[in-house]
């Protein structure tokens, strides 16, 4: 069911490549703006001809027991709504409901985790990677991995967070992958479903939560299923296309 249309103004916004922006919004007049780290929201705004369209977005933060969240995005070639809130200024209000999804830490059986992302699908895991070392009983007892791929170190988007979060909790591994690097890039070389298989390494015993285009999903699903033996259940995915 459609929940209730929100306004929420951007407070902030930050450039992280040529095509992607950081958009920090405060939901207005509603108290407080409550979500599960991996929901998103959906935009609904209307087109220069006066049709409204609706768009899906990560939240790409964890909740703050307030009214704010942030988005992640790039501009999508012949895209209206990508374009339209990667233009946005500050001040500016959006309307949206939400939250949605499923796409969430499993509660339960607290498995060791890949977090598998691509580009701007790296959203949904800001939010759950936060909230989860922001709290010892969220990640004790517990390994994550958080693989990253893209083409070129300038889309590495929240590298130093990352990092940080990494230098701080042995359980947490932070790896970038790229697959067009140059000669002086001193990580690691290819696709995260190369990272993924050196890190399961036979294991069955682990979940997987991966997010961004299709057909990146559709290789980590083929690889952990039908090569290395994992269970459907295992894989949560949110496929942005
Ligand atoms: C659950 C969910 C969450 C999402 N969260 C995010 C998010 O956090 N950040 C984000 O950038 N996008 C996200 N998306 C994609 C987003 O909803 C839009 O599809 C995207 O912004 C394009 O919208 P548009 O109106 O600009 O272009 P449209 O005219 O709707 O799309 C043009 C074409 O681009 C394809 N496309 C969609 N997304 C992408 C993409 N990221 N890169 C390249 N091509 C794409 C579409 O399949 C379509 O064929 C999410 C999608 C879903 C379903």
């Amino acid at each position: 069911m459609e929940k209730d249309l929100l306004t929420a103004r951007l407070t902030r916004s930050v450039i992280l490549s040529d095509r992607t922006k950081h958009l920090e919004f405060e939901v207005i007049g509603n108290g407080r703006f409550d979500f599960i780290p991996g929901q998103f929201v959906s935009v609904r705004e209307p087109k220069p001809d006066g049709k409204f369209i609706t768009r899906a977005y990560s939240v790409a933060s964890a909740p703050h027991g307030d009214n704010r969240f942030d988005l992640c995005l790039n501009r999508v070639d012949e895209g209206f709504m990508s374009n339209y809130l990667c233009d946005l200024e500050p001040g500016a209000e959006i309307h949206l409901h939400g939250p949605y999804g499923h796409f969430v830490i499993k509660e339960g059986d607290r498995r060791d985790a890949l977090f598998i992302a691509t580009g701007t699908g790296i959203a949904p895991f800001r939010g759950m990677v936060h909230w989860l070392f922001d709290n010892l009983e969220h990640h004790q007892d517990r390994q994550f991995w958080l693989i990253y791929g893209t083409r070129h170190p300038q889309d590495i988007y929240y590298r130093e967070e990352f990092e940080k979060l990494a230098a701080a909790n042995p359980n947490f591994h932070y790896i970038v992958t790229l697959s067009r690097a140059a000669d002086d890039w001193t990580g690691a070389r290819g696709y995260v479903q190369d990272r993924a298989r050196e890190i399961v390494n036979g294991r069955t015993d682990m979940e997987a939560y991966v997010c961004g285009l299709n057909q990146m999903v559709s290789a980590i699903r083929h690889l952990l299923k039908d090569e290395l033996g994992w269970d459907r259940h295992q894989i949560i995915y949110e496929r942005y296309d």
